[in-house]
């Protein structure tokens, strides 16, 4: 049996939400992983069966090994489609936010969402959720918003409305949020949850095959780029860094989730519990954080690139130059000596 997790009270001032609603707008964070993408799919087929109209919307892509995901092709992409979004937004009557907690993590579509007159709930795992949803189910002790989503059906009473669909969007995003079991992955209902969907007709292993063994030459090529060339170890504080510019992605032809994973890599190292990876974007810096055990990668984040997230896995954004990044990086890890060395 599943443990209860979210609040009776939650659950029923979000039905009373979702039956008194027409119009759906499903909203998750900015450049969607594959919990993002998992749990809001899964939400929009389960809410498509009750006759509404549903609309998933994105700020920017997402990457191509999530697109083979049935109902991948309807997502709107706010970044393409502007007017369409303003559209949608104006005409909800109830909006979901999955898999953030604060509005700063979905960009211009924050002060649009926050705006809106719409009711909203949250299903979401990350700490210190902002309060600017009617209903804010928030679970950071679970390890994907997917879960969250399968508990939440679940809970409505609508197990039996949970298909195949709808289970392949959950698995994939509880996969990809916990390195497909390998780390956040301890709590037993979890496989509890996984053999529930093996019996609604996943082919779990189909579904890691389609996620991580979906490389174009050139992401791989890269990959041995990076481990070969770019990783820098400082043994002394158990920390590796990988830096990527802009120059560089174009000579691997980057595209947006090739280097999605990169940072976990020098984990694997013997005796390295702290790694972070910093891209050079458009018009920003991205750093993406790792940890293993008690290592605060988040207060990192926080502390040194505005940023956030887990205890194991956040990320920041830096404006600057890409040297000025790394020298933040470099004079912060002496500041982490008693965690890290
Ligand atoms: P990733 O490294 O995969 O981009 O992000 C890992 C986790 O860090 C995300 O799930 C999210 O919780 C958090 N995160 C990533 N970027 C940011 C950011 O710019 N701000 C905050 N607050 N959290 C972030
Ligand atoms: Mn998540």
């Amino acid at each position: 049996m599943l443990n209860k997790i979210i609040s009776e009270s939650n659950i029923q001032k979000a039905k009373k939400l979702i039956d008194k609603s027409d119009k759906i707008i499903i909203i998750t964070h900015i450049s969607p992983d594959g919990d993002a993408i998992g749990s809001s799919l899964a939400l929009y087929h389960f809410l498509l069966q009750t006759g509404k109209s549903v609309n998933v919307v994105v700020p920017n892509n997402f990457p191509g090994f999530l697109k083979w995901l049935k109902g991948a092709k309807d997502i709107v992409v706010k970044e393409w489609k502007e007017n369409l979004v303003r559209e949608l937004l104006d005409a909800a009557d109830l909006i979901f936010c999955l898999d953030f907690s604060i509005p700063k993590r979905i960009d211009q579509l924050g002060p649009m969402v926050e705006r809106s007159a719409a009711p909203k709930i949250m299903i979401d795992h990350h700490l210190h959720p902002e309060h600017f949803c009617d209903v804010t189910i928030s679970h950071p002790e679970i390890s994907s918003t997917s879960e969250l989503i399968f508990r939440f059906i679940c809970r409505l009473g609508m197990f039996e409305h949970i298909d195949k669909n709808i289970a392949e969007c959950i698995y994939l995003g509880m996969m990809t949020d916990t390195g497909a079991f390998t780390y956040n992955s301890n709590s037993p209902y979890i496989y509890y949850i996984i053999s529930e969907l093996i019996e609604k007709g996943i082919d779990k292993d189909a579904i890691y095959d389609k996620v991580y063994n979906a490389y174009s030459e050139s992401r791989l090529r890269m990959q041995g780029y990076l481990l070969c060339e770019k990783m820098k170890l400082f043994k002394e504080y158990r920390a590796a860094l990988i830096v990527l510019s802009r120059d560089e992605q174009k000579k691997f032809q980057w595209r947006k989730g090739d280097t999605e994973g990169v940072v976990n890599i020098p984990l694997s190292i013997e005796n390295i519990i702290f790694s972070v990876f910093i891209r050079e974007d458009e018009n920003m810096i991205k750093i993406s954080l790792r940890s293993k055990g008690t290592f605060p990668a988040n207060r990192f984040a926080a502390e040194i690139f505005n940023g956030g997230g887990h205890l194991n896995a956040s990320g920041g954004e830096f404006f600057g130059s890409l040297e000025e990044a790394v020298t933040l990086f470099e004079e912060a890890l002496p500041k982490y000596a008693e965690y890290l060395s």
